[in-house]
């Protein structure tokens, strides 16, 4: 009898294995994929480390978390700065003043940069939007939603952003400053030697089987262990009894080129219609790999169904009222604790899943 069974691999569930096993319990994790590390999983090619299932930069401001996680690993001083291309018009993001003075020649000062925004959103006239273009017009003008919104959103959601509800886009952020960091955090970085090997050091020591699904084999596992950690699908956990919860799918094509540099940058997103994939990952940028050859992924926006990877929740009223039933199931079940971005069903960064797994914690000492 374990203390703890844990479900899923993930950072979500090598968090809490990590913690609940300094605190001297017996824990057992186990893994349906062939594979810890869940999303965050990086394999190596070519000496290249390759994060498969998207790319994935840690980024945060909580400094508990940042010094948890470079207690296993060094982290290196990567800073995410990626480059939008627009039939061949390359751009620098996030929104920025590099961004305005290449988009407006005449543009050289923030005042510049602001006057022409605020131009192109008053003559739209936008009270209250109505819709996604609406909402993004009103945000940053016509311009940057035309050259590097409109499409890629299109290509992401499947829909036309007229279609699409204004809410999906809450804030741009506009900066008017020359800074390309696309994240705002304190800290930031990849772990050096990737993810699998952050997460591998944080499962030292504890009992991990992997190729193993717990809903296909409940019974055993359920008598395992007194209290049972639960990081997959909350619905999937009920057996869908009130219907599937949506997600956005990702297809990867994952490419080897003969050649030591492709795009010179780790990001490069494809803004317009006629590339039919929303971004390319250069791999080998994240780590400064060094290769003779590169490593690729396009990747490609994808309707979810079952039997698809799960990578983006769709957090509509239908989606978050059905949570809302299997939560309410959840809270009723005794000893099992639901957790992680499929636990949960919302997007997690991964510093929001460690502290999520961190408040989990929290939770379980005083229960
Ligand atoms: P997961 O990684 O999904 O782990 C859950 C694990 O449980 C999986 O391994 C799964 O196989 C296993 N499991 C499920 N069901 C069962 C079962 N029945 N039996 C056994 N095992 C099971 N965050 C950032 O901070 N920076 C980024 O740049 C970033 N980029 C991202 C890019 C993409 C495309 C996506 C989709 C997410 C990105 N994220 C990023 C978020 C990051 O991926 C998540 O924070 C992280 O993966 C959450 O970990 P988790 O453990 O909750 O979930």
């Amino acid at each position: 009898m374990y203390d703890y069974l844990i479900v899923g691999a993930g950072l979500f569930g090598a968090t809490v294995a990590n913690k609940l096993k300094a605190k001297g319990k017996s824990v057992l994790v186990i893994e349906k994929r062939d594979h810890v590390g869940g999303n965050i999983y990086t394999e190596t090619r070519d000496k290249i480390h390759v994060h498969v299932y998207g790319a994935h930069i840690f980024h945060t401001s909580n400094k508990e978390v940042w010094d948890y996680v470079n207690s296993f690993v060094e982290f290196n001083d990567f800073i995410n700065s990626p480059i939008a291309d627009f039939h061949g018009e390359r751009y620098n993001l996030p929104f920025n003043m590099n961004t305005f003075c290449q988009l407006w020649p005449d543009v050289h000062t923030p005042e510049e940069a602001q006057a022409k925004i605020q131009k192109e959103k008053a003559a739209y006239k936008i009270v209250e939007p109505q819709n996604l273009e609406e909402q993004a017009i009103s945000l940053v003008g016509s311009t940057i939603y035309r050259k590097l919104i409109k499409e890629y959103t299109e290509k992401q959601w499947g829909r036309s952003c007229k279609e699409l509800p204004a809410f999906i886009i809450k804030r741009l952020p506009v900066r008017f400053e020359f800074n390309n960091n696309y994240f705002n955090d304190t800290y930031q970085g990849i772990p050096i030697g990737g993810y699998t090997l952050l997460i591998e050091r944080m499962l030292e020591g504890i009992e991990v089987i992997c190729n193993e699904d717990f809903l296909l084999n409940k019974e055993k596992y359920s008598n395992i262990a007194k209290r049972i950690i639960y990081t997959g699908p909350i619905d999937e956990y009920f057996d869908y009894k009130y219907g599937y919860l949506e997600y956005r799918s990702l297809k990867f094509n994952v490419r080897r080129l003969e050649m030591e540099d492709y795009q010179h940058n780790a990001v490069v997103n494809y803004t317009s219609h006629d590339v039919p994939y929303t971004r390319i990952i250069e791999h080998k940028h994240f780590e400064n790999d060094i290769s003779p050859v590169t490593i690729i992924s396009e990747e490609y926006p994808d309707n979810w169904e079952l039997g698809k990877e799960r990578f983006y929740t769709v957090n509509n009223e239908r989606n978050n009222d059905l949570y809302s039933r299997y939560h309410e199931l959840a809270e009723k079940e005794e000893n099992v604790f639901f957790g992680g971005r499929l636990g949960l069903y919302k997007y997690l960064d991964m510093d929001d899943t460690i502290i999520e797994a961190f408040e989990l914690l929290k939770r379980l000492e005083n229960d």
